[in-house]
């Protein structure tokens, strides 16, 4: 059985039996036939089901933000500009994939040469729960509409989301099978793997299944795109203004619980500006309203599950035991729920839990840096490569440090880092490997055929 739980209260909102794998074999048959004949068509005739699907997604925006603030916690508001986002993302595709894709010709001796886009066939695309219906849809409209099927398995904790989708896709008017859920632990992934029709894989998820996923897909030589963690630095140096920088470092902090791959996680700030920042963070964080993601007005809801909240604890435990100072939250509440507070620790030092590893929730760690290049070390002295800031009022400064020093798939100057689906998205070292959104996205899962014709 796999269960969806209310994060809010611990109870269990519903339960769902886990396909056999003789019922997957047939989805991914299925998503093999489809994709057949849905690779055939021309690229406006496959636009057409990826609007209905954007259509839909923003007809039925309330009831998946409820769906999401009751199976992972997220505030109503942010679920309704989650969905409204997916829209985006299927229309991006739906209008750009054919020139995305569109044949490249290349001069050489031939009579003629030239690169074309072939889709691979069934991709699987394993998810996390903390953008349920963005992370699919990021995923998955590029990969449809360059003309492969997709089969996806969620995070355990999201099924009803996963089903929602399947339902979108189904609406929506793609083929039969083309689009599919499978309801499926994270034991059953290698088995999907193995399967031969299966081409290709997608994971979005943490570093642990990352090197999984990878290992297994290395072993049977398929191609995988791994969306893995992150430790976001904040580079806050000496000229930076204050109140916009910290009123972005809070909001990049907090969204979504403090459970998103690219929020900001290590605020680096320069030795002069260090009281002045922690103080106004402390403050920023303790204004945000925690409580029911289902009523309004709130900023932060539960994290997803007790386990990844008693995760976060240790880790803020941990640093503290090491010498981190907490100057707001940082204490479990009583009750059933997975709530955690907003949490700042300063002090925060090589060694320690907030510094070396993720943190998945409302927890900042501020660490102080001498300078401008103590602070570049600092940001880049980590095991991952996701998304990175820098606050500066010098602009060229900032996009020097942005282009050239940090290490991590974007960099962003005076705001916070966010996914859009005209830029690429993806990171470095341990965050993983492969893109995902704008043209290099949909050149993911697609095979780059040279025709030369003598
Ligand atoms: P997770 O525990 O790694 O799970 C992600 C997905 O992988 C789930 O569907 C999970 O299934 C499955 N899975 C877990 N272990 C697996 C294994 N050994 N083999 C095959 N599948 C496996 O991550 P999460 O807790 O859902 O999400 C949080 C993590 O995702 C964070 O580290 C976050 O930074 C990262 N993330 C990255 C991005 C990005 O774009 N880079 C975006 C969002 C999130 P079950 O639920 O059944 O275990």
């Amino acid at each position: 059985m796999i269960s969806s739980i209310d994060p809010v209260t611990g109870e269990t909102i519903a339960t769902y039996e886990e396909m056999p794998l003789s019922e997957v074999a047939q989805a991914v048959e299925a998503a093999d036939r489809a994709h057949q004949s849905w690779s055939r068509l021309e690229f406006a005739a496959r636009a057409l089901p990826m609007k209905r699907a954007a259509a839909l997604l923003e007809e039925r925006k309330d009831a998946l933000a409820l769906l999401m603030a009751r199976e992972m916690g997220k505030p109503l508001a942010q679920g309704i500009s989650e969905a409204e986002k997916c829209a985006w993302v299927c229309r991006h595709y739906a209008e750009h994939a054919h020139s995305f894709l569109v044949p490249e010709p290349i001069a050489t001796d031939a009579a003629k040469s030239y690169v074309t886009f072939q889709p691979l066939g069934v991709v699987l695309g394993v998810m996390p729960w903390n953008f349920p219906f963005w992370q699919v849809f990021r995923f998955a409209a590029p990969a449809l509409m360059a003309g492969n099927a997709c089969l996806l398995k969620h995070a355990s904790n999201v099924s009803g989301c996963a089903l929602a989708i399947g339902d979108i896709a189904r609406d929506a008017g793609f083929p039969e099978g083309l689009f599919g859920v499978l309801l499926i632990r994270a034991e059953a992934v290698t088995r999907v793997l193995e399967m031969p029709l299966v081409r290709a894989a997608a994971l979005t998820g943490s570093s642990v299944a990352g090197r999984s996923i990878a290992s297994q897909a290395g072993r049977m030589l398929k191609k995988c795109v791994l969306e893995l963690g992150g430790s976001d630095p904040y580079v806050v140096l000496e000229d930076a203004e204050l109140g916009p920088t910290v009123e972005t470092c809070v909001a990049s902090r907090l969204i979504n619980g403090g459970q998103s791959c690219i929020a900001a996680k290590r605020f680096i700030v320069v030795r002069s500006l260090e009281h002045a920042f922690t103080e106004r963070m402390v403050d920023a964080m303790r204004e945000r309203t925690q409580g029911n993601p289902t009523e309004p007005g709130i900023d932060i809801g539960p994290l997803a599950r007790r386990d990844l909240r008693d995760q976060v604890h240790a880790q803020v435990t941990e640093s503290v035991r090491r010498g981190a100072v907490r100057a707001l939250g940082g204490m479990v509440p009583p009750g059933a729920g997975a709530f955690y507070p907003p949490t700042v620790l300063t002090g925060v030092r090589p060694g320690m839990p907030a510094y070396d590893e993720e943190t998945f929730g409302p927890v900042a760690a501020v660490i102080v840096a001498e300078d401008e290049a103590d602070a570049i070390r600092i940001a880049n002295d980590s095991p991952f490569g996701l998304g990175a800031a820098v606050f500066t009022r010098d602009r060229a400064r900032g996009e020097r440090i942005a282009a050239e020093e940090i290490q991590a798939g974007s960099c962003f100057v005076n705001a916070y880092v966010r996914s859009d689906p005209r830029l690429p998205f993806g990171g470095i070292k341990e965050s993983g490997y492969g893109r995902e959104l704008s043209h290099f996205g949909i050149r993911e899962f697609v095979n780059i055929k040279t025709v030369y014709i003598a």
